[in-house]
């Protein structure tokens, strides 16, 4: 293991729910576990305000007694197939409600729980993990829903909280983590380009009746894709785990295996902002995208080495090569919109529901 390039390395990925880990940054994940790194997913909440969205599972009678049950056994799945590690963080879900945060979330759920007092367990786990590189969303959430808003603010409060020798010296030394990225791979970019080359070659795209959706989204806020991690060759790892989430998504849904084709042959790679950067290398241009490959790119090993500021991912395999050419691939994604809840699939509209 040892011989392994990424050995020493540690990622933190921060999600709010059980299957979010599977949608957003999935496949880098399983990349960086594979090369030596070890790599942890935080998960804020238990997803116990999740519908059972797949309609195989309806009568399932775990699902509908035990559902927080379920999805801790799906959790342990879908980490296995990351080849990642695993810890809740302990909040409870705030569900998605139409309107109001504030006061249509259940009390005492994650939403409305402090930031100084919701970041107490993380701050924990940051500094007993000790991570280079965490991951978590932006500050509007990458998506519409209190949980995932919430997870920003709350991993943000940690890191700076963790790295504060006066803060909370009873969770432990203090840890200052090198780099903190938003996942960004569910931009309105990606799926608009992915729209646009499926309709020049001449395909029905499943994204048609989305677009309008996408550009709100992306006029809300610019989304900065800093950072691109070829990952194609994990792709079928991301979708294992994704599919571990039994209660949450429908295999036979159109979308997912449409969209999830449509992104292997039209975008091999998972995108991330960099948020906060504690290394010494010059920093990066401020609103260029895909300016880097390697989220460890820069970054100081425990005993001193320093990883080279181009980073030091492999070259892009030949796997990925193939899949970034859409000649290669004789299959057409024409699949229209299905039902799935998990985000990486259909719930790229504001209105779907969401655990
Ligand atoms: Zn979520």
């Amino acid at each position: 293991m040892t011989s392994l390039p990424y050995h020493g390395l540690r990622l933190l990925a921060v999600h709010a729910h059980p299957d979010d880990e599977s949608s957003k940054g999935a496949a880098t994940s399983a990349k960086y576990a594979s090369l030596g790194a070890r790599v942890l997913i935080a998960t804020m909440t238990g997803g116990e305000a999740g519908d059972i969205l797949n309609p195989a599972l309806l009568q399932s009678p775990k699902a509908s007694r035990d559902i927080a049950g379920l999805r801790r056994e799906e959790m342990a799945t879908a980490a296995a197939a990351l080849g990642a590690e695993h810890v809740w963080v302990g909040h409870v879900d705030s569900g998605l409600p139409d309107g109001d945060f504030d006061n249509q979330t259940p009390p005492g759920c994650f939403y409305r729980v402090p930031d100084e007092v919701a970041m107490l367990p993380l701050v924990h786990i940051i500094r007993t993990f000790r991570p280079q590189v965490v991951t978590t969303y932006d500050e509007l959430g990458g998506y519409p829903h209190p949980d995932h808003i919430k997870n920003h603010a709350v991993t943000m409060a940690a890191v700076a909280a963790a790295a504060d020798g006066t803060a909370h010296p009873e969770l432990g030394e203090p840890w200052q983590v090198q780099k903190v990225y938003y996942n960004q791979d569910l931009s309105a970019k990606k799926w608009i380009t992915i729209h646009e080359k499926m309709t020049e070659a001449g395909l029905e795209s499943p994204f048609a009746e989305h677009l309008e959706d996408f550009k709100k989204r992306d006029s809300k806020r610019n989304n900065w894709l800093s950072t691109r991690i070829p990952c194609a060759e994990f792709f079928p790892a991301r979708d294992r785990a994704l599919l571990s989430h039994a209660t949450q998504i429908d295999p036979e849904g159109g979308f997912f295996s449409a969209s999830r084709k449509a992104a292997r042959t039209y975008w091999p790679t998972e995108e991330f902002e960099l948020a906060l950067d504690r290394t010494d290398r010059e920093p990066l241009r401020p609103g260029v995208d895909f300016q880097e490959g390697d989220l460890f790119a820069a970054v100081t090993f425990d005993d001193g080495r320093r990883v080279p500021d181009a980073g030091m991912l492999p070259d892009t395999p030949e796997a990925e090569k193939e899949a970034a050419d859409p000649a290669s691939d004789p299959d057409s994604p024409v699949a229209g919109p299905g039902q799935s809840g998990a985000e990486g699939s259909a719930a790229l509209t504001e209105s779907d529901t969401h655990a």
